[in-house]
């Protein structure tokens, strides 16, 4: 979260291209509940969904579908009268889910997400907010925000067996992608390409002021008496953006220096 502005994060061997990632002020990347191919479905109750700007996962079923209403009523207001096991019955039956967790969200200076634990494998998972998040170990700031699931769909798209820690891991990733989005860890790449001058670096004298400059670098030089040493050429080399190498709304720093290098190497190759 704490990385630079602006970060050169690779540069090819010849020294002539680099590849920087830049912070996307605007955060115009779209909502990670809006990707294609995830393996989870997150549910999140109404509220989350207008008061964060998370959007709607649109396979997501409406906030009014009766299991996102059990789920809401037996986990936030616990006087229902379902039990929890058969209102986790009732998800497994409807989507062939193998793994449910909560979603728990801190919001205090700032917002950070975090899943619970998996609710079919571990019955000590209860969904409340205690000891969620470090430094709010009583959860006062701390909110059960919806569900993260699998569905039977999602484990055949994705060859994934039911209930496998490869599906935790999965939704535990897309949680921490949805994290850096709300967190505006959001990222455009370019690569840079170092200026070459066309010319020697040899001294012009202008017709009419008589003051001298670098033909090809344009530096003048310190001494204008002195005719003798040769131009130094820039102190640093100077870059220009490769055209058409922009692309925002990379979200998570490392993808998007990942992106970055790639684009490089594949300008190199050419
Ligand atoms: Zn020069």
């Amino acid at each position: 979260m704490h990385a630079p502005e602006e970060e050169v994060v690779a540069a090819s061997p010849d020294g002539r291209l680099r590849a920087v990632v830049v912070r996307d002020v605007d955060g115009v990347a779209d909502t990670p509940l809006d990707y294609d191919g995830r393996v989870g479905t997150v549910w999140l109750f109404p509220e989350a969904q207008r008061r964060h700007g998370f959007g709607h996962d649109e396979r997501s079923p409406s906030p009014h579908a009766d299991v996102v209403w059990e789920m809401d009523r037996f986990y936030r207001h616990p006087y229902v009268d379902f039990t929890r096991e058969q209102v986790l019955k009732h998800v497994v039956r409807r989507h062939g889910t193998s793994v449910i967790c909560p979603l728990f969200m801190l919001d205090h200076s700032g917002i950070w997400l975090r899943l619970g634990r998996d609710m079919l494998a571990d019955p000590t998972e209860d969904a409340r907010s205690k000891g969620r998040f470090v430094g709010d170990e009583a959860g006062w700031d701390t909110s059960l925000i919806g569900f993260v699931l699998d569905s039977a769909a999602a484990r055949e798209a994705h060859g994934l067996a039911a209930g496998s820690e490869t599906v935790l891991e999965a939704l535990r990733e897309e949680v921490a992608e949805l994290n850096s989005w709300v967190t505006g860890d959001v990222w455009g790449v370019r690569v840079d390409q170092r200026v070459e001058y066309a010319g020697p670096h040899v001294w012009r004298t202008a017709v009419f002021t008589g003051s001298r400059s670098c033909d090809a670098c344009g530096l003048m030089p310190l001494d204008a008496d002195d005719d003798a040493s040769p131009c130094p050429g820039p102190d640093e080399p100077e870059w220009a953006e490769v055209e058409g190498t922009a692309c925002w709304g990379y979200v998570g720093h490392d993808w998007a220096a990942q992106a970055a290098a790639e684009a490089m190497e594949e300008l190199g190759a050419r």
